[in-house]
């Protein structure tokens, strides 16, 4: 019985010529980290009889540059979305433009007016950066900002209605993906939940019986993620906020999406505005920062000057606080804003939303020869028409007519499925990810949100089609149903 493992010695696999670059680049401790635990895993091996036993000087060397580089590749990068959905939560939703990218730049390598007041050289106040913009593109009287919409809704609850009832419609009581739900955030917000009408209706006079001195607030819930069709009822805005402001209670309004243009202008379907829920009466009115409108995460409130000021001053306000790479690449997006006839094409978001089907079919038409070069022989490359949707819970019915790229196993049959796999897992392992969506037994691509063609395209050399089984990702790669 051998007494030691056929293994060389850490010192001398360190010592070889190959290891020099390597420890010049990631320094001597991650070096020897990776050589040892090579090393030790190589020994388990040979100790319990499996493969990896033995492993030679020069191979050690090679596996540990591998190792490295792959360690070296951050977890979070960039990636294709050609899952059609053009706001994936999973996928980082809005994408921003050069000029917010170089506004958070600008503001990380140097010091910045976060909370100062360049005017009076004295403290300032941090959301005073979107404060004055954000009045002016919604009309409202106040503004502040925090870390998502949920924290916006969570916070403005919490500081209006603790320890009282918030009065909503049944058929609002919404689940966005992702752990959001109005009950729960309600709960934990401190204020009781007085549900009212049913699911499919909901009256005035529903409201106005469940008012009672514990009432806080009205609120409503902009239903994202779902629709609700056929015989049914809502209370209209203008409504409702009469009905509050004759029981003097706020009446608060949760957009989800909220975008701040009216987007029938660009031919898609419409969604309400800030500007519509206040001009009909809300006194408060939250919605995120990354779905339509296209911006950084963040969740921002606007409305009536003495509700923002209590918010302000609600302790909570500091733990949900933006940072200043979030303010800076708002405020760029805010001022894109201020001329809404360029916006289409400055806003990545809304350029997405907008582009044709033809222009999109266009597109395929310029990729597919490459795709069909490289996956010859083994799949069928197609181009097809497709939907998009936008994603992050706006317009859930709704679907944008596209263009893609549709790959079938040349061989229909069993196996197909498993080849699918197979074939998505390679386009996720490519230097910059490309994930499709499989369905109806083709990976498909749509091409909606494919920008940089010669990217793509160029990458394909380096797709290997013999890669490990796919691992199954979750969510699954056409993931992003829900918004949360
Ligand atoms: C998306 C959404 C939220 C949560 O917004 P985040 O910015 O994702 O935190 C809350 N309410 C509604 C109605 C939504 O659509």
């Amino acid at each position: 019985m051998p007494t030691s493992s056929p293994l060389p010695a850490v010192d001398r696999v360190l010592n070889l010529p190959a290891m020099q670059p390597m420890i010049d680049r990631f320094g001597r401790t991650q070096v020897v980290e990776t050589v040892r635990g090579l090393l030790d895993e190589s020994r388990a091996a040979w100790r319990n009889g499996l493969p990896g036993g033995a492993l030679s000087e020069d191979e050690a060397a090679a596996r540990c540059a591998g190792r490295l580089a792959e360690a070296e590749r951050s977890s979070l990068r960039p990636v294709f979305n050609l899952t059609g959905t053009v706001l994936h939560t999973n996928l980082g939703r809005a994408l921003l433009p050069a000029e917010a990218v170089r506004a958070v730049a600008d503001v990380l390598a140097r010091p910045c007016s976060l909370e100062f007041d360049l005017e009076d050289g004295r403290r300032g106040e941090r959301d005073a950066h979107v404060e004055k913009l954000l009045c002016r593109l919604t009309g409202a009287e106040a503004a502040t900002v925090v870390n998502n919409n949920a924290a916006a809704v969570f916070l403005a609850l919490n500081t209006l209605a603790a320890r009282k009832e918030a009065i909503v419609s049944r058929g609002e009581l919404v689940e966005i993906g992702g752990a959001f739900r109005v009950p729960d955030i309600m709960a934990r917000a401190g204020c009781r939940l007085r549900e009212v009408g049913t699911t499919n209706r909901t009256h005035l006079q529903d409201f106005s019986q469940a008012v009672t001195p514990k009432t806080a607030l009205l609120l409503k819930v902009h239903t994202s993620n779902y629709a609700i069709v056929g015989f049914t009822s809502a209370v209209p805005e203008t409504e409702l906020a009469r009905q509050a402001r004759d029981h003097g209670l706020p009446f608060m309004v949760d957009l989800g999406s909220g975008t701040l243009v009216d987007l029938s202008r660009w031919g898609l379907p419409p969604e309400p505005t800030a500007q519509q829920a206040l001009a009909a009466g809300a006194d408060l009115v939250t919605f995120s920062g990354d779905k339509l409108l296209g911006g950084p995460q963040a969740g921002i409130i606007v409305g009536r000057q003495d509700l923002i000021a209590k918010i302000r001053k609600n302790p909570l306000k500091r733990c949900l606080r933006l940072d200043k790479m979030t303010l800076a690449a708002l405020e760029a997006i805010l001022r894109l804003y201020r001329d809404p006839d360029r916006l289409a094409e400055r806003l990545p978001t809304l350029r997405l939303l907008t582009r044709t089907a033809g222009e999109i079919e266009a597109a395929a038409g310029r990729v597919l020869p490459a795709l069909r070069d490289r996956l010859a022989g083994s799949y069928r490359v197609s181009s097809c028409p497709c939907t998009s949707q936008v994603g992050s819970g706006s317009l859930p019915v709704e679907r944008l007519a596209s263009h893609g790229i549709a790959i079938r196993p040349a061989n229909v049959g069993r196996g197909s499925g498993a080849s699918l796999d197979k074939l998505a897992a390679a386009f996720r392992a490519l230097p910059v990810p490309v994930i499709g969506r499989i369905e109806d037994g083709a990976l498909v691509f749509d091409l909606r949100c494919l920008e940089d063609e010669t990217g793509f395209v160029a990458q394909l050399s380096s797709l290997s089609l013999e890669t490990k089984p796919a691992r199954r990702l979750s969510p699954s790669p056409a993931g992003g149903r829900g918004p949360g």
